[in-house]
């Protein structure tokens, strides 16, 4: 599976912002995507644009990278789970208790495709901010977030030195336990974390043994894991972070058992979790990368039975306007889905089954459910001195 790539490393990857800068596109390609790349902004790197196999048009990094007329197609909503209502602060967005949000800007080093987020790479936007002073007071306030998660954009295009101030300001607030950066780096530009030692130097000082920093990578396809991105995953991990991946189900991509089971098992290899599998929100632009939930949940299941316990703990989850849901199981005639993460606490481990209705893509397109069940509203609960807490511990521990 994996290709010869010919990047030599060590090297500083240069940017891609124009479709004429990619001389493998045909100019009649070219002049059919520059209305896509005007839409949805465009960029990639020469390293990234090394790893795909221009003589396949289906090739699954190309796919990542390169627009597609089909981001034409009316579908969806910018904000398809409503991010912005969660939106406490300028930069913060607060959704389940223990968990927050900082956006701390609005840039990548690549730019996905199928991105949920695109809306922050679009004119003006009042959801990111690079001062963080009042979504700090925000989570001085409140000591139930235990957990920030560093995004945007991706927090590691910083430089450190504007990293640092961040990580330091959030170690100073006591209730912070876990700093989480979300970053596609390690897969978009490696050399990002092999060529600064300071990056390494400051995972270090700040991930301590009692308090982590957990790296959330991005990892969509095997065939990213080149000797390089793992080089840098293990200079993270040496370096004191906590590691794990989560990647959405991309239609052409990974939606295919084979390339998931190898994803979920280089990375369990390498001593990464895989942690969650997203069904792709239904955002403007993304329905040719979606993947009916039914579908997905079977090529889900069929990977994870080719996969050890260890590399087998990534949940199929939706990330639904009410909470994280996860794609629990599948019959016959019907499908079932648990909330593990609910922006209300009454919906907090909810069980709901509905009809199967193999076309749908998203929670809101099944009817009514035929049957729902809830810890919190059983009468066993209503009567128990029992205290239940829904603050949980992130599913990470009990995948
Ligand atoms: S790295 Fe993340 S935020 Fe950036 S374009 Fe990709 S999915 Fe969107």
């Amino acid at each position: 599976m994996n290709l010869p790539v010919k990047f030599p490393t060590q090297k500083k990857p240069k940017y891609i912002t124009k479709l004429d800068q990619v001389p493998e596109l045909s100019s009649q390609e070219k002049e059919a995507l520059q209305p896509v790349a005007e839409k949805y902004i465009f960029r990639s790197n020469d390293y990234y644009n090394s790893l795909i196999n221009w003589d396949d048009p289906d090739d699954p990094i190309r796919k990542i990278i390169m627009p597609d007329v089909q981001e034409m197609d009316e579908w969806g909503r910018l904000d398809a789970s409503s991010e912005e209502a969660y939106t406490k602060v300028k930069g913060l967005e607060h959704k389940y208790s223990s968990t927050a949000l900082l956006l701390v800007n609005e840039v990548c080093a690549a730019y996905c495709r199928f991105c949920f987020r695109k809306r922050l790479f679009m004119d003006e936007n009042e959801e990111v901010t690079k001062d963080i002073s009042e979504g700090l007071e925000y989570i001085k306030n409140h000591k139930e977030v235990s957990n920030i998660l560093l995004t945007g954009g991706d927090p590691m295009i910083m430089a450190t030195t504007k990293l640092e101030p961040i990580i330091k300001k959030l170690r100073e607030i006591d209730h912070v336990n876990i700093i989480r950066i979300g970053t596609k780096i390690p897969a978009f530009n490696p050399y990002r974390i092999i060529n600064d030692p300071s990056l390494l130097e400051m995972i270090n000082k700040y991930s301590t043994p009692e308090k982590k920093i957990y790296v959330m990578a991005h990892f969509n396809h095997p065939r990213e894991l080149t000797d390089d991105a793992v080089k840098g995953l293990d200079l993270l991990s040496k370096a004191g972070a906590a590691l794990i991946n989560q990647t959405p189900m991309i239609q052409g991509v990974n939606d295919n058992p084979e390339v998931l089971t190898e994803l979920f098992n280089k990375l369990s290899f390498m001593g990464i979790p895989p942690y969650y599998v997203f069904l792709c929100r239904p955002t403007s632009g993304n329905k040719s990368y979606s993947v009916p939930i039914e579908k997905a949940y079977e090529i889900f299941e069929t990977a994870r039975t080719r996969c050890s316990g260890l590399a087998k703990r990534a949940r199929l989850v939706m990330s639904h306007a009410t909470g994280k849901i996860e794609v629990a199981a599948m019959t016959q005639k019907t499908i079932v889905f648990k909330y593990t993460r609910a922006a209300e606490d009454i919906d907090s481990g909810k069980v709901m089954v509905f009809n199967r209705k193999p076309e749908a893509s998203w929670l809101d397109d099944y009817e009514n459910p035929v049957e729902e069940y809830s810890v919190l509203s059983s009468p066993a609960n209503q009567k128990s001195d029992v205290q239940l807490s829904f603050d949980p511990v992130d599913e990470i521990l009990i995948g």
